[in-house]
């Protein structure tokens, strides 16, 4: 794995802002994803780091760390605080932005994006914070006025289609000469309150969703793409304009669609599915190596797609999501890998009677924690 640069938390000043920042989710164990009891097989260490069964030698744990991990218990809300709000406020500046779930299905992409009516995810709490953003910013603004508008589409089998448009063909994403992603014919719709976005988005997810069940899983199979835009325009002359972008993205199952043994069309989509998260973690590789070297967009879509909001100026975060019980094993595994900053082989058996989170006693996650050395291997 490529060394990967120190840890930068986007502080203010700093010049390395391509840098994604990575963090990982594990969500609570649930017996019915565990049939023979097995128990989990992960657990958190720390606000960095978590231990993870090594199924080669049981006499081993290996431990892993990222810029934040977010333990079983971790709420909608911290979340949101802790990975998404910290960037919102670039948006409103003409800089762009993405936020990615990525991880197995069944891991809690879903959940963490979209979440629920009681549980709301990052996608209703950032879009509320935007316009909250623009608001109190409107007051004290003279001369500047804001406009907020989404786009929602989903790239299946290496097609763009628009959500808010069902029955759309493939859109084209083109380049202009700021360098600036188009995708002339996507459906823009203007808003201007947090209500505004529900009644657009919400009939469009469903869509989505429900669909899905018809069509081989198609929601774990396909990227679904949410473009905020706030434009920022100087009323009188000479017009400046300032445009900034926020995608959250709800990926696709990182699962090795392989291993299932999908035939026909189905491995025609695995392959696409493979190919655009496979190139979206070289990207993030790339960026995250910081050498300056060739950053791969063009390879696919999505990342062609997200090329002027994932590195460069922008501020991008990778929300992993993982699943504790064993028969995720493998793609938490190398989920894990993708995610980490470094890794580490610790000699003592996994200790599982310590495991079942929610009533574990906080004192003891402290133990024997070893720091990394803060390179990748
Ligand atoms: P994915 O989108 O990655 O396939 P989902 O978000 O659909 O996964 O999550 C799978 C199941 O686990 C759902 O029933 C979801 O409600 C539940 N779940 C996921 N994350 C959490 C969490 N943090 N807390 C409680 N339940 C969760
Ligand atoms: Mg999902």
């Amino acid at each position: 794995m490529a060394q990967r640069v120190a840890v930068n938390d986007g502080a203010a000043g700093s010049k390395r802002t391509s840098r994604v920042r990575v963090a990982v989710r594990l969500r609570p164990y649930l017996d019915k994803q565990d049939e023979k009891g097995e128990g989990p097989c992960v657990r958190g260490l720390g606000p960095q780091k978590l231990e993870i069964i090594n199924w080669r030698n049981a006499t081993e744990t290996l431990q892993y760390q990222f810029d934040v991990f977010h333990g079983e218990q971790t709420t909608q809300q911290e979340v949101f605080l802790t990975s998404v709000k910290p960037i919102l406020p670039h948006i409103l500046n003409g800089q762009n932005a993405s936020v990615f779930a990525y991880g197995p299905t069944g891991a809690g992409k879903t959940h963490t994006m979209l979440g629920s009516q009681e549980q709301p995810g990052v996608i209703t709490r950032a879009v509320k914070e935007v316009f909250r953003l623009v608001e109190a910013q409107g007051k004290d603004l003279d001369g500047w006025e804001y406009s907020v508008g989404m786009s929602y589409l989903e790239i299946y089998n290496e097609k763009v289609l628009d959500l808010l448009s069902p029955g759309s063909q493939d859109l084209p994403i083109r380049e202009d000469k700021d360098r600036n992603i188009l995708i002339p014919g996507l459906t823009r719709t203007p808003l201007s309150s947090f209500t505004d976005f529900d009644t657009h988005f919400i009939p469009a997810s469903l869509n989505r969703t429900t669909a899905s069940t018809k069509l081989n899983q198609r929601s774990s199979r396909s990227h679904a793409v949410l473009l905020i835009k706030v434009v920022k325009s100087q009323r009188g002359p000479p017009h400046r304009q300032q445009t900034g972008k926020l995608y959250l993205v709800d990926l696709a199952g990182s699962e090795d669609n392989r291993r299932t043994g999908n035939q026909g069309i189905r491995l025609k989509e695995s392959g696409a599915i493979n190919l655009s998260l496979f190139t979206l973690s070289k990207v993030v590789d790339a960026l995250n190596a910081g050498a300056g070297g060739r950053v791969p967009y063009r390879d696919s879509k999505l990342t062609r797609l997200l090329q002027d909001s994932l590195g460069g100026s922008a501020h991008s975060v990778m929300i992993t999501n993982i699943a504790p019980e064993y028969r995720y094993y493998f793609d938490t595994f190398s989920a894990l890998n993708f995610a980490a900053k470094s890794k580490q082989i610790v000699n003592r058996p996994f200790v599982r009677e310590t495991v079942l989170a929610p009533t574990i006693a906080p004192g003891k996650r402290a133990r024997e924690e070893q720091e990394a050395g803060g390179s990748g291997e």
